[in-house]
């Protein structure tokens, strides 16, 4: 962190600041300039409130060298990180992809998805039991059954399941039936929630933010990881433009600029970026190409009627014939998909 004084900071103010600093551990290089004095501080920095210390009459400007994030960053864990659920790895070479209803409807609707979803090379099942609905009027979800009727699906199947928590009241029952326990877009930012998972032995996918900068994104799966779970897996699902022809706008740019920042591996969920069904394929090919670690992709055995986001949901023909093309993009990235 570099602290530059005021022209008009007094050497005893300047020097009661870096003993501040001193009497937290921390390194402080003291350069005096012809105008200003410069105080760098090294070491760890992280806990520091930039607002704070601008605050003091004698400073001009504070600034971060370094990110605010330690566990997520790349700079300390240079290898890619991976995520591996029974038989599917997301990350560190290894592609998977998460494929499902957006909300669990019934027992069969979803053991009958898990079957074609699985046989087209899907090596995880995603299904909404507890849904984020803009309107209350929406339906709402499943609840509790929509979780056993998921483990039916993963009994039949063998597919590890992933579904969105949305309160930390359901921690405990998520964690004893969820193999990664998903934290949507809308909750990003309840840090409560990231506490809570954060405290739990499975793996978690956190969306990104309708309206989050990648910081804000990773500083969000550093709260998960602070609390001991380093298992965490991104996702990048579209954010809000002033773009109107699709839901989200795709931000493909995430894929290489996560890769810089984090070792963390990142997914790609085309379907709530589109909006629409036939989109799903072209951002799911970028992503690919991009470098993502594996997708999330919405199957319905019929859009028309879904309860929720049918317009997006691939049909299972429509998904087999896109597993086709995934598998054969993957390959070429050098890549292994992983089912
Ligand atoms: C979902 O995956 O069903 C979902 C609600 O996604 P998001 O949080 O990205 O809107
Ligand atoms: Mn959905």
């Amino acid at each position: 962190m570099v602290i530059v004084m005021k022209p008009t900071a007094k050497k005893e103010d300047i020097e009661a600041l870096a003993n501040q600093f001193r009497a937290m551990s921390l390194e402080v290089g003291v350069t005096n300039g012809i105008d200003c004095t410069i105080l760098g501080l090294v070491g760890d920095t992280t806990t520091l409130d930039v607002g704070k210390i601008s605050i003091d009459p004698n400073v001009e400007r504070v600034m971060r060298v370094q990110e605010p994030y330690k566990k997520a960053n790349r700079k300390f864990h240079p290898e890619d990180s991976q995520v591996t659920v029974g038989s599917a790895t997301i990350g560190g070479g290894c592609f998977s992809v998460i494929a499902g209803p957006c909300s669990v409807e019934s027992e069969e609707q979803v053991i009958g998805i898990a079957r074609d979803v699985k046989r087209a090379g899907a090596g995880l099942l995603r299904g909404g039991a507890f849904k984020p609905r803009t309107s209350p009027y929406s339906f709402q979800g499943m609840g509790a059954e929509g979780l056993d009727f998921l483990l039916e699906a993963k009994e039949v199947t063998g597919l590890p399941i992933v579904s969105e928590i949305m309160s930390p009241r359901m921690v405990e029952e998520f964690e004893r039936k969820v193999d990664i326990v998903q934290v949507g877009a809308r909750n990003m930012q309840n840090f409560d929630l990231l506490k809570e998972v954060g405290r739990i032995s499975k793996p978690v996918l956190l969306k990104r933010g309708l309206a989050n900068s990648y910081e804000e994104w990773i500083m969000s799966a550093e709260y998960i990881m602070s609390e001991g779970n380093e298992n965490v897996i991104l996702c990048e699902r579209g954010i809000r433009t002033f773009e109107t022809f699709t839901r989200n706008t795709l931000d493909v740019s995430s894929i290489p600029a996560i890769k810089k920042m984090s070792h963390l591996p990142i997914i790609i969920d085309p379907s709530h970026a589109a909006g629409m069904s036939w989109m799903v394929e072209p951002l799911a090919m970028a992503a690919i190409a991009a470098g993502a670690d594996g997708l999330m992709i919405e199957v319905h055995n019929d859009p028309p009627n879904a309860k929720c986001d049918g317009q997006q949901s691939l049909t299972p023909a429509q998904f087999t014939a896109l597993m086709k093309k995934v598998t054969a993009l993957v390959d070429l990235c050098g890549k292994k998909l992983v089912q």
